[in-house]
């Protein structure tokens, strides 16, 4: 099988794999036991703080504490700024009204939890047809309602769209509103070395070669009372519960290979995507890129495909040795409409022909080329026998 399905995970980095396995064979005790073997598996662990700090451009390594990924970071961010204005609340003897501003193609970890933590006190900026977040419309907004908290991803996980994060850091920054960036389908893609100034970062180590349940916070030191889980004190009191050190060895790992790899190569994996892109264009009439002129990942394409509908499209192409998802992975377990192509101004009918294809720095061009040509084919083909459907898909 042909993988190009990066943004919903990522296989196990062969490094990262051992770092793994090395640190559950030498490195397996608690941190915070008090003998000398938990002490050293303490140092590796603020050794691999210090690593992760360097490579987000962090000012200090403790700044940063490991959690089970960006869901986790995401949720712990509302919960803690609900609680935040709930203690104004009762210090002023009236509600803070103050909403968190989002944008509308924010992932569902981020929305949800928003929702969750602030009924009724969420506020959306829009997104461009092309699905990103225009800062000047961004700043008269904020100018608008003052929120609490702005929360805007880095790069869009269904359309690969850049979003303008360093201007919305700015703009925040110049009014003292406490910025988060879910830096999900950056981090391990792109140069993360400025993320670090964001107030909030959080992501997930499985989106770039790490393994699954594992990720970062960045939280900036002027929130220092900031805690996600509490119970146990670990990660200073910010994320209770037993470090999981052969995650994060593992993770800190993937990190640094990417890193050491460096982001020479990034034109050049972008014309691979874009002589995709063109192949499929010009082989399937009707087929078209979405957000084709906006800044995008060099690893992802969303796909408006004519003829089937999206799920038989990657039933299809599943057939054929590609995986290939509709949307977001979460969206395809739903069997919700994305929300995000929602927001982009496309019908229920023309969501329902889109697919995502996301790359990995392993895909090669002949992936590229190959999975064109399949689509090609299947399109000229145009048949309609035995699919199988999504549901049985899903469960395999
Ligand atoms: N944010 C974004 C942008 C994502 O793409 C994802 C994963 N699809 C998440 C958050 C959640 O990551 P996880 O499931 O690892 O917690």
């Amino acid at each position: 099988m042909i993988y190009f399905d990066h943004n919903a995970t990522t296989p196990l980095s062969p490094v990262a794999r051992d770092a793994w396995l090395e640190a559950s064979e030498e490195s397996w005790q608690n941190p915070s036991s008090p003998y000398r073997s938990a002490a050293r598996v303490r140092n590796r662990l603020e050794a691999a703080r210090e690593r992760v700090a360097a490579v987000i451009g962090a000012g200090e390594p403790w700044e940063v504490f490991f959690n089970s990924g960006a869901t986790e970071g995401n949720n712990s961010l509302f919960s803690y700024f609900s609680r935040k204005a709930g203690a104004s609340h009762t210090r002023k003897g009236r509600a803070s009204g103050a909403p968190v501003l989002l944008s509308f193609v924010e992932h569902p970890s981020v929305r949800e939890a928003a929702q969750f933590y602030f009924p009724g006190r969420v506020a959306y900026v829009p997104v461009t047809a092309d699905g990103r977040v225009d800062p000047a419309a961004f700043e008269r907004k904020v100018k608008a309602i003052s929120p609490l908290l702005v929360s805007i991803m880095a790069v869009n996980n269904e359309t690969g769209v850049v979003q303008p994060w360093r201007q919305i850091l700015k703009i925040c920054r110049s009014r003292g509103i406490p910025y988060h960036c879910d830096a999900s389908q950056w981090v391990g893609k792109l140069p993360c070395e400025e993320l670090g100034e964001c107030d909030f970062l959080t992501a997930s180590a499985h989106k770039f070669g790490g393994p699954k349940g594992v990720g970062f916070m960045r939280v900036s030191p002027q929130w220092d009372d900031f805690h996600g889980l509490v119970g146990g004190g670990q990660e200073e009191g910010r994320r209770g519960g037993t470090e999981n050190y052969p995650s994060v060895a593992a993770m800190t790992t993937a990190l640094e290979e990417i890193e050491e790899r460096g982001f020479a190569e990034l034109p050049q994996r972008e014309e691979q995507r874009k002589e995709f892109e063109t192949a499929v264009k010009e082989g399937l009439p009707g087929a078209r890129v979405i957000a084709e002129d906006e800044e995008r990942l060099w690893n992802t394409v969303s796909l408006f495909l004519p003829g089937h509908e999206n799920h038989r499209w990657v039933t299809r192409l599943d057939r054929e040795g590609f995986a290939v998802s509709t949307g977001s992975a979460c969206a395809t377990g739903s069997k919700k409409p994305s929300h995000v192509l929602d927001a982009m101004g496309f019908s229920a009918g023309d969501v329902r022909h889109v697919i995502r294809v996301s790359g990995g720095w392993e895909t090669d061009e002949s992936d590229w080329s190959g999975l064109a040509r399949a689509i090609v084919e299947i399109g000229k083909r145009g048949d309609s026998d035995g699919d199988t459907s999504l549901t049985e898909v899903i469960s395999i």
